[in-house]
C-alpha cells in the first residue's frame, strides 16, 4: 500500500511555483498578484483565507485581503468584484465561500470575471472544463488530478466511483476522470444512489467526497482499488492539544490494507488545494488559460 503525501507534493509544486515566480523576476516580468475576499469571522473561513494568505507569501506572490463585516450588502459586495475584474494589477481573486444567508452566492461567483476566477467556480469555467478548453479548474479536484498524475496511478480504462455531486468537489472529479487522456469509466454517485456497497466494491478507484465521517469502510473497498479520501469532518477529541480531530470519509484502519494506493486525513488532499490555486493565479498571470 502506497500513502499518498499531499503534504510533500503540495510542497514540492509550491517549490516549482516559488522558481518559477524567480524566473519572472529575473526576466523583469510582474509577479503574480492574488486577492481574497472574505466576509464575516467564520472561524473555518479565517484559516482557509490565513493560509492561501501566507502560501502567497511563500512563493513570492503579492497578495491582497479585503475584508468585510458579515453585514455586507450584496451590492456593496458585487461592486468589490467589479473593482477587482478591472484592476489590472490583479491576476485573480477569490470570494471565500460561504457568504451571509443574504447574499446570493451565485450571483458574486457570475459576478467575476472568469479570466480572474483562479477557484474555477464561474460558469464559464467549469462549461469550458466540461468541453475540455483550458480552464481554470476548482482547486480541490485540480489538487486530486496531480496527484492522480505524480504518483503515476493508471486511470485509462480503470472503473471509478466518485461519491458526492457537489459542484466544487464530486462534479468536476467526475468530469476530470473521464475526460481523454484519463479514461476511467466513471459512476457519479449521491445520496439518492441505490446499492452503494456494491457499486464501490466493483472499483478500481473511489474517490469519497461526501462529507460524512468514516463512511466508507472495508467492506466497501475491493482489493488493490485506489482510495483518494476528500472529506473533512472536525470532530471533538481528548487526544489533541486543540481539542479537536479531522476525519476523513474513509473508515482508514479497516481500508488502508486493502488498498494500492490511499490518501490520509490530514495531508492528503487537504495541502493540494492550496497549491492549486496558486498554480491557477500563476496560470492566469501567464495569460495561458485565456490568451
Ligand atoms: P456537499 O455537502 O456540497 O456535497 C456532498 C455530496 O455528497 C452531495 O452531492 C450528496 O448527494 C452526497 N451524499 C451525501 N450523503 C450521501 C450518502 N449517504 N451517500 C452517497 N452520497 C451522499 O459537500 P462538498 O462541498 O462536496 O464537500 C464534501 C466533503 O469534502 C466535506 O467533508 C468537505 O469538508 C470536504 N472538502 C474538502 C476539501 C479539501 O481541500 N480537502 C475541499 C472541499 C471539500
Amino acid at each position: 500500500m502506497v500513502l499518498i503525501d499531499g503534504k510533500k507534493t503540495s510542497e514540492i509544486l509550491q517549490s516549482e511555483i516559488a522558481d518559477e515566480v524567480v524566473r519572472i523576476k529575473e526576466l523583469g516580468g510582474r509577479v503574480p498578484h492574488l486577492a481574497a475576499v472574505l466576509v464575516g469571522s467564520d472561524g473555518a473561513s479565517e484559516t482557509y483565507v490565513s493560509g492561501k494568505v501566507k502560501a502567497c507569501e511563500r512563493v513570492g506572490f503579492k497578495s491582497t485581503l479585503i475584508r468585510f463585516d458579515e453585514n455586507v450588502t450584496e451590492s456593496e459586495l458585487l461592486n468589490c468584484v467589479t473593482q477587482l475584474n478591472n484592476d489590472a494589477d490583479l491576476d485573480g481573486f477569490i470570494v471565500q465561500l460561504p457568504l451571509p444567508k443574504h447574499i446570493s452566492e451565485n450571483k458574486v461567483v457570475e459576478a467575476i470575471n472568469p479570466q480572474k476566477d483562479v477557484d474555477g467556480f464561474h460558469a464559464v469555467n467549469v462549461g469550458r472544463m466540461v468541453v475540455g478548453m483550458s480552464a481554470f479548474i476548482s482547486a480541490t479536484p485540480f489538487g486530486i488530478m496531480e496527484l492522480i498524475k505524480r504518483y503515476k496511478i493508471e486511470t485509462s480504462g480503470k472503473n471509478c466511483v466518485v461519491i458526492g455531486r457537489s459542484n466544487i468537489v464530486g462534479r468536476p472529479m467526475s468530469i476530470l476522470l473521464s475526460q481523454k487522456g484519463i479514461d476511467c469509466t466513471v459512476t457519479l454517485c449521491h445520496s439518492r444512489t441505490k446499492n452503494l456497497k456494491e457499486i464501490c466494491y466493483q472499483a478500481d478507484i473511489i474517490v469519497a467526497a461526501l462529507g460524512m465521517a468514516e463512511f466508507l469502510t472495508g467492506d466497501m473497498v475491493k482489493e488493490g482499488a485506489v482510495v483518494i479520501d476528500v472529506g473533512i469532518t472536525r470532530v471533538r477529541s481528548d487526544k489533541t492539544k486543540s481539542g479537536w480531530k479531522l476525519l476523513g470519509d474513509v473508515k482508514f484502519d479497516e481500508v488502508a490494507p486493502k488498498c494500492s494506493f490511499i490518501t490520509p486525513v490530514p495531508g492528503g488532499v487537504g495541502p493540494m488545494t492550496i497549491a492549486a490555486l496558486l498554480y491557477n493565479t500563476l496560470l492566469s498571470s501567464k495569460k495561458e488559460v485565456y490568451q
